[in-house]
């Protein structure tokens, strides 16, 4: 009987991929659709942060007094990026989302996103963001072809927002979310996370709020990873989640495990539900409760070129000197090197935390 790691490999690889493996080669290998790891898994999905600053302090995701800032000489400039990302395609990553920190923080961020759309007309591209200083770029974001946009809100109520980002105003983020639709940016989805005693009793406030304004909503299971701030207690499961939103919104039934209804790769991280009454969708990523390990498809990259194969896993390759001197052989290498340590389930590692603000999210 083949292990559950033998039935992921077969599964995933093609005929051709499937020689690599019997012939047992022990590492990573780029194909056109994507490095196939070891374990059988695709990485085919960059996240790129542009930066670890941000306007906000978010209480999950930043101590309050913030995070020692990099220097601006130890962030990989935007030509750096774009040498990279070059790198990637040609490994075969097809998708690729610019995150943070908050993106739109850093200078020309919009303008660096019309940059890599030219260069990179196929690649499905995508920013997370707070949404606080959309309204003011929309102009530059507007040029931009084909741009996702994951959009953080935690919460409706302006007293709580102020108070889980430390200090933001509800207006900006609202403003934010205007502008997006009105430029046409989609898709466009809210992450939220949800925490007990927080914001738990506002989840189909939030739904119906994303509803409204044509937005997939989702929420996130709350990550131990910032220190002193995730408690058990706290912690609020996706089957918490389900019965917060089948006590409130009646019932909702498992649209398909991993699928989204946008256009999502199948192995994104989200399930989504489809709502009895009205239809839609919503989707829940189990990070903690079920975590999607064994179909991980992605690979995160510091604003300092720390290249990160798994989210709880510290240690980085780095990736800065090669990018630097654009060694295309060495940063191939390098990357592959990276992708052979990505664990087969956080449980091997969970050893290096750090801010979501610095990793990216
Ligand atoms: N500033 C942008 C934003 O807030 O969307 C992008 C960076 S932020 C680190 C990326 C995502 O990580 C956000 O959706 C945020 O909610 C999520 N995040 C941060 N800390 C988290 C935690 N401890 N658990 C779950 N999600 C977290
Ligand atoms: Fe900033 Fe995003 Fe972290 Fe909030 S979640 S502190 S907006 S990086």
């Amino acid at each position: 009987m083949p292990s559950s790691i033998e039935n992921i490999r077969w599964t995933l690889a093609s005929p051709m991929e499937r020689q690599f493996f019997c012939a047992g080669a022990p590492r990573p290998m780029p194909f056109r659709d994507g490095i196939v790891d070891r374990r059988g898994r695709r990485i085919d999905y960059a996240r790129i942060s542009v930066t670890d600053r941000c306007n906000y302090r978010c209480i999950y995701c930043m101590p309050p007094e913030g995070v020692p800032p990099l220097s601006h000489d130890d962030i990989m400039r935007y030509e750096d990026i774009l040498w990279l990302a070059g790198i990637l395609s040609e490994l075969g990553v097809k998708k690729t989302r610019f995150t943070g920190g908050e993106p739109l923080v850093r200078r020309g961020m919009a303008g660096f996103l019309k940059d890599f759309r030219d260069v990179f007309p196929e690649m499905a591209l995508s920013v997370t963001t707070n949404a606080s200083l959309v309204a003011q770029n929309a102009r530059a974001l507007a040029q931009v072809p084909r741009l996702g946009m994951n959009i953080s809100l935690d919460t409706l109520d302006p007293d709580k927002f102020r108070e889980m980002t430390r200090g933001g105003d509800i207006m900006d983020v609202m403003s934010g979310i205007a502008a997006a639709r009105d430029i046409g940016i989609s898709p466009i989805k809210i992450n939220a996370v949800p925490i007990l005693g927080f914001n738990d009793s506002e989840l189909p406030r939030i739904i119906e709020f994303a509803w409204d304004n044509g937005i997939v909503p989702r929420f996130i299971e709350f990550m131990p990873l910032c220190h002193g701030v995730w408690t058990r207690e706290r912690f609020m499961g996706s089957g918490e989640i389900l019965r917060v939103l089948r006590e409130k919104m009646g019932e909702w039934a498992l649209v398909s495990p991993c699928a989204s209804a946008d256009g999502d790769v199948p192995s994104g991280p989200a399930r989504y539900y489809s709502n009895a009454a009205s239809g839609l969708t919503a989707g829940i990523i189990e990070a903690v409760s079920n975590h999607f390990c064994s179909r991980c498809n992605r690979l995160r990259i510091t604003s300092s070129g720390g290249m990160r194969s798994c989210l709880f896993n510290g240690a980085e390759t780095p990736l800065f000197d090669v990018v630097k001197s654009r060694d295309t052989a060495s940063a191939k290498r390098e990357i592959l090197r990276g992708i052979d340590a990505k664990p087969l389930s956080w449980n091997d590692v969970r050893n290096g935390r750090g801010h979501m603000s610095g990793i990216g999210g």
